[in-house]
């Protein structure tokens, strides 16, 4: 990237991308010369309407923000706060996460685009307010295209310092609350949809559940899993957390490696990204993987060995929607009943996503790609002319 170079959306005094001169960044190139990739090319791979870049001297803020797509409404996803190693791997990060956003929303039926923001630098630093406040400044002076959210290395804490300087803000404290019951709730439906194109009846009594990650969404699912007479094997790093769900949800522990070999109907990760792999795919004994842990294939192909075993894969962005319908709900002012009945939704969208894989021959996870872009491409029609 060249520096320095307007921001494409702010209006804001200072607003310059914070990479270093690319003489520096490159010794071996002369000052002038072209660095070694093409910013708008890299917005134009995956079609991203804008990128704003905003730098406050005063607190050594460094923030990037990546609007993916509007055209169903405002971009939303939350702020990643991260010391990445160059600014080239912050803007990528922003690239990829808003994208993704985009489809989430798009397929949980909601009105709202995809964007990310992320700020560069050591999220542990205790000098936050006049930090957050710069962010929020940022955020604001794209006017609303642009709706920020918790992610990591961010707290509700830090969204009440954006909220002094922008109303384009959720997650805040005492409001929507803890996505995590909403976000079970659409996993539990999603399992269901599941269980019924597999054999076409969703009842959960009696069907093994390998449960990975005891957290806050591990623990809802255990629940309602249990309730239904499902039987679970689960696991977890914390034993505190494995505790509560084998004497809550009757559930069965085994060691956090082993959890992939535990013969059972369904596995649901819970935990981390990536546990969809070279190793793991081989060793799973089921016939269902759906649960909430964003990005489980550690790579597309992973998705592809998923399909050619004859295990059902619930695309993860589908399945845990329930997070930004929540998000969704605190700035539509829902009731709560009315977020859980929209992740109760998914339910059908899992159905309609496998049937479009069975339609054209992929695997379910790239037919949630062509239900998301369905969507907006439909309703990019509808909006298309002016009144
Ligand atoms: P959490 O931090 O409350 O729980 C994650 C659990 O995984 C923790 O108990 C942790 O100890 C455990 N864990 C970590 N490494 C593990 C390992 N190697 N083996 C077994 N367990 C391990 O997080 P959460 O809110 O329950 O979210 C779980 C996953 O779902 C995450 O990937 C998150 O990004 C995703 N997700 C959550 C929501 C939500 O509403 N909370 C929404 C969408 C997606």
């Amino acid at each position: 990237m060249k520096a320095p170079a307007k921001s494409s959306g702010s209006s804001s005094p200072a607003v310059s991308t914070p990479a270093p001169s690319a003489a520096a960044a490159d010794p071996g190139r002369k000052p002038g010369e072209r660095e070694g990739f093409d910013f708008f090319s890299l917005l134009a791979e995956h079609e991203h309407e804008q990128v704003s870049a905003y730098y406050d001297p005063s607190t050594g803020y460094r923030g990037i923000i990546a609007i993916h797509s509007t055209v169903l409404g405002p971009a939303l996803g939350g702020t990643r706060f991260w010391n990445y190693q160059s600014d080239r791997d912050a803007l990528i990060d922003a690239l990829r996460l808003a994208r993704g956003m985009t489809y989430k929303a798009a397929v949980a039926g909601l009105n709202l685009g995809g964007g990310k923001g992320v700020i560069i630098g050591d999220n542990r630093t205790t000098r936050r307010e006049a930090l957050f406040r710069a962010h929020g400044r940022h955020v604001e002076s794209l006017k609303g295209r642009y709706i920020t959210a918790e992610d990591v290395g961010t707290s509700t804490a830090d969204m009440e310092y954006i909220k002094a300087e922008t109303n384009h803000v959720t997650g805040l404290i005492g409001r929507s609350g803890d996505p995590s019951p909403v976000t079970a709730y659409g996993v539990y439906r999603g399992i269901k949809a599941c269980v019924h194109y597999r054999s076409g009846s969703d009842g959960l009594s009696g069907k093994a559940v390998a449960l990975q990650g005891c957290g806050s969404v591990g623990y809802h699912l255990a629940k309602l899993l249990h309730a239904e007479g499902a039987s679970i094997t689960c696991t977890d790093i914390d034993p505190q957390r494995v505790k509560r769900v084998v004497e809550d949800s009757a559930a069965k522990a085994v060691a956090p490696d082993a959890i992939y070999d535990v013969r059972a109907s369904i596995f649901a990760p819970c935990a981390l990204g990536a546990v969809i792999n070279d190793d793991t795919v081989q060793r799973l004994q089921v016939e269902i993987v759906a649960g909430a842990a964003n990005n489980q294939l550690a790579e597309d192909r992973h998705g592809d060995l998923l399909e050619r075993r004859g295990i059902t894969y619930a695309p993860d962005y589908v399945i845990n929607g329930g997070g930004l319908i929540n998000v969704n709900a605190e700035l539509h002012g829902w009731a709560p009943e009315r977020a859980r009945s929209k992740a109760g939704e998914i339910y059908d969208t899992l159905l309609r996503v496998f049937e479009i894989a069975r339609e054209e021959g992929c695997p379910s996870y790239r037919a949630a790609d062509r239900l998301a872009e369905q969507r907006i491409a439909a309703i990019a029609k509808v909006r298309r002319n002016f009144v």
